[in-house]
């Protein structure tokens, strides 16, 4: 075990190619994690491509540099002072890094530090260059090293693959917490049918939520997530017209809470259509990044007493809760559809998720 195969990009815009570099060795308070399968997201190769003139202001490690979000595997080594793992335990790496030393990160809420950074992915601040020199290892290398308080551990009954679509889910589960939904109520879900989409269905329905409205473009998507239970979750197709104007013909007050997981290539009409169908009283929760900006008007929207809510990604511990709930069986994931590709096809697995993705297909890096 001393040497490892990464994807790394040496140039932006450039393609990955595979190198042999030495394992890594786990300093004080982490854990060397070998990886079995990553996520591969439609995004990253805006990230590679676009991202330094598009987002300055959003840091990517210095390159050469591994990439790869959402990695799943089993613990290989641990460094001093971690007791809570060993080797051979299944975790999920949670890829998201604060300081730990700010008050969102003292209070358990890194998401909301403003270094925050995405090992293998890019960063939110101008401390993320030195927290990707303290972690430069990601999803796409066959060893990735990870701060033990990142880890997930793993349900046996859990596929590995499963691993890789944690992030998408994980940013759902977030969401849907802070939304507040209650059981019986009803939910929106706006792009039902996406990588966000299909997992925040599952998830709507394991909070126990009365309905689960699922928009989408495609009735034939649609009808695959009304399958998940016929009897809670309700279709409506944006081809067929006004998505406020089918919701309140089924649910007359509106509903309880919508997600907006539309992308930044969708049109933000959409959003400001669907945001009327929320109920008085409702939360409404961004974490797709549709392009706005959206409207509000102050003074309806006061005394409707809505809320407005961004959502970033998602905790470690909130991933423990996740994890929980699949153990259970009360988030089934088995509507997943697998698409594993080897570590030296990862350009090509990029082309063919920016070209034939969609919400139930798990692309993923199988090692
Ligand atoms: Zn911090």
């Amino acid at each position: 075990m001393n040497a490892m195969k990464a994807a790394r990009l040496h140039e932006i815009g450039g393609k990955f190619q595979i190198d042999d570099l030495p394992v890594p060795v786990p300093g004080k308070g982490d854990v060397l994690v070998r990886v079995e399968t990553c996520g591969i997201i439609p995004n990253l190769r805006n990230v590679v491509t676009h991202f330094p003139s598009w987002y300055p202001f959003l840091p990517l490690p210095a390159l050469p540099a591994i990439f790869g979000l959402d990695a799943a595997g089993t613990v290989a080594a641990v460094g001093e002072g971690v007791s809570a793992f060993k080797p051979g335990d299944r975790v999920y790496v949670n890829p998201g890094v604060g300081c730990g030393e700010c008050r969102h990160c003292k209070r358990g809420e890194p998401t909301r530090c403003d270094s925050y950074t995405f090992m293998g992915y890019f960063g939110f601040g101008e401390n993320s260059e030195s927290i990707f020199r303290k972690y430069p290892y990601a999803g796409y290398g066959e060893y990735t090293i990870a701060p033990t308080t990142n880890l997930v551990r793993l349900p046996q009954s859990m596929p590995i693959a499963h691993g890789a679509r944690l992030g998408y889910l994980g940013t759902a589960y977030s969401a849907i917490r802070k939304s507040g939904l209650r059981p019986g109520q009803d939910i929106l879900i706006l792009g039902a049918t996406g990588t966000l989409g299909v997992g925040a269905a599952i998830l709507a329905l394991a909070f126990g939520a009365g309905r689960v409205v699922v928009a989408g473009r495609d009735p034939l998507a649609l009808a695959r997530l009304v399958a998940l239970d016929p009897s809670r979750v309700v279709p409506v197709c944006w081809e067929d017209g006004s998505i406020q104007a089918q919701v309140r013909k089924l649910i007359p007050d509106g509903v309880d809470v919508m997600l907006d997981t539309l992308g930044a290539k969708a049109s933000a009409d959409y959003s400001v259509d669907a945001m009327k169908a929320v109920a008085r009283g409702g939360r409404i929760v961004q974490i797709g990044g549709v392009a706005g900006p959206i409207p509000i008007d102050p003074h309806p929207f006061m005394c409707a007493q809505l809320q407005y809510i961004g959502s970033l990604w998602f905790t470690p511990a909130e991933g423990d809760e996740m994890a929980a709930m699949i153990a259970a069986g009360t988030a089934d994931l088995s509507i997943l559809e697998p698409r594993p590709y080897r570590l030296e096809n990862i350009n090509e697995a990029l082309q063919d998720i920016e070209a034939h993705g969609n919400g139930f297909t798990n692309f993923h890096i199988a090692y």
